[in-house]
């Protein structure tokens, strides 16, 4: 059996055609200030993405790069400045920050209402409790995907790999609300492959190159890879692999999301997707 590939990069597309739409008839225009510290090669190229994808729908994008050396005092002064802003709708900080820095406490600093990484601690208690918050953009852009590929998730059991406030605790919360039988694995769970080949949805959110494998996987199941690892092949040459082996994976899956071009790209179209959130409600604006 073939899996479908579920195509990420297509579907955020027209997510980004649909915010740009939205973004043209607002009597306002919404703004995301990208925080950069230090001059991490791989965070560089994720900001540069996001303040091109950030302009293409029509949104205003603030970049702050900042010195590797900056002390947490100005690094938080700054976010204060951006939360005191009413050009700024959403902030966000590239993570990770030098070692120097205490990243809660500067996530703590941003005001939730334009917290549109979903991180701060109010906003993953209103996701716990089922309230309207800003959801973290990864699990938000996962979410879409497996409904648009299995419509309503009732009763599914989903076997979330990995337990971060990135990625696993939030994906896991969403996929409760959507009323799926929900098992969180992490490193010291026991018996992993036999727990994962229960799954009707399996989403591996591990850091682990290819680490799920084939037999892993419940014939026909619903497999989302979050992993972006980077690795060399035979060749010597660098490419990225997800968290589940795929080349094994599609002979099992029934659906699943290729890396590059799965999950990835959902990213930045669920964080533009809260940036729009957050301005309106920010405006209070429900029209159009
Ligand atoms: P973290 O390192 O914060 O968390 C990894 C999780 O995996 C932990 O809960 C850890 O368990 C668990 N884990 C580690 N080893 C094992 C193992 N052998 N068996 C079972 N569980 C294990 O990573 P993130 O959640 O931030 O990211 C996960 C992956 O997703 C990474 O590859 C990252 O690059 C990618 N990512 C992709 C994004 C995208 O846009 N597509 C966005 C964000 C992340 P424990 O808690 O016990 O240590």
């Amino acid at each position: 059996m073939a899996a479908q590939l579920i195509d990420g990069k297509a579907f955020a597309a027209r997510q980004l055609a649909a915010i740009a739409t939205e973004v043209a008839a607002l009597p306002f225009q919404p703004g995301l200030a990208v925080v950069l510290v230090g001059d991490d090669p791989a965070s560089q190229v994720y900001v540069r993405n996001k303040a091109r994808q950030t302009v293409q729908v029509g949104m205003r994008s603030f970049e702050h790069r900042l010195a590797g050396d900056i002390s947490q005092d100005e690094l938080r002064q700054l976010v204060e400045r951006l939360n005191a802003d009413p050009a700024v709708h959403g902030i966000l900080v590239q993570l990770p920050l030098p070692k120097h820095l205490d990243p809660e406490q500067i996530i703590a600093a941003i005001d939730p209402a334009k917290d549109v990484d979903g991180l701060t601690v109010t906003n993953a208690g209103l996701l716990a409790a089922g309230q309207p918050g800003l959801v973290p953009c990864t699990p938000l852009g996962c979410m879409l995907l497996l409904q648009d590929v299995l419509g309503d998730l009732t009763g599914l059991h989903a076997v979330v790999v990995g337990r971060s406030n990135l990625v696993g605790k939030p994906i896991a919360q969403l996929l409760l609300a959507r009323n799926c039988t929900v098992t969180i694995a992490h490193s010291r769970t026991r018996n992993l492959a036999e727990l994962c080949r229960s799954a009707d949805i399996l989403v591996a959110a591990v850091g682990r190159p290819e680490m799920v494998k084939g037999d892993w996987i419940k014939p026909g199941a619903t497999v989302i890879d979050v992993g972006i690892n980077r690795v060399s092949g035979a060749d010597g040459k660098s490419r990225l692999v997800g968290d589940v082996a795929f080349d094994e994976a599609k002979d099992f899956a029934g659906h699943l999301t290729p890396v590059p071009g799965g999950v990835g790209p959902m990213t930045i179209a669920c964080l533009l997707r809260n940036t729009l959130t957050a301005a309106k409600r920010q405006h209070r604006y429900s029209g159009a």
